[in-house]
């Protein structure tokens, strides 16, 4: 498995807009807002925030929203996410699996709110031995 490799001014553009989407999270709960971004093969990138609810379960986290979104639109092959949050937190198990079903090698580029960056891994690093489309046929 290659390891996507994007430029370094559409990693920054990636960021960019990751922390742009930030200030639209909703988080009145936790308070940890959370801005992702998603760069698609189609060089279209679609981002998302944490969406929080009264009823905790419901709530969806950043990264899912801009993966629902991107497939939602036709998407499914992503070169890239960007992650920004208050400290660099990386995404949760849920998110992991979730970009787990459209590709091992999609890179996810974790920063911090002045776009600082902490971690670049793959899907593969984020969740080795992850459970898959292969295993369902
Ligand atoms: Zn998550």
């Amino acid at each position: 498995m290659d390891k996507r490799t994007i430029g370094e001014a559409q990693k920054q553009a990636l960021v960019a807009r990751a922390r742009e989407a930030r200030q639209w999270a909703y988080a009145p709960y936790s308070r940890y807002a959370v801005g992702a971004a998603l760069l698609s093969a189609s060089g279209k990138i679609y981002d998302g925030v944490n969406i929080e609810n009264a009823a905790y379960p419901v709530t969806i986290c950043a990264e899912r929203t801009a993966i629902f979104k991107a497939v939602s639109e036709g998407e499914r092959d992503f070169e890239a996410m960007a992650v920004v949050t208050a400290n660099g937190g990386a995404p949760c198990g849920m998110c992991r699996q979730a970009l787990s079903e459209f590709g091992q090698d999609t890179l996810v580029i974790i920063a911090g709110p002045e776009g600082d960056i902490h971690r670049e891994v793959t899907v593969a690093e984020l969740l080795p031995g992850a459970f898959g489309p292969e295993h369902m046929k």
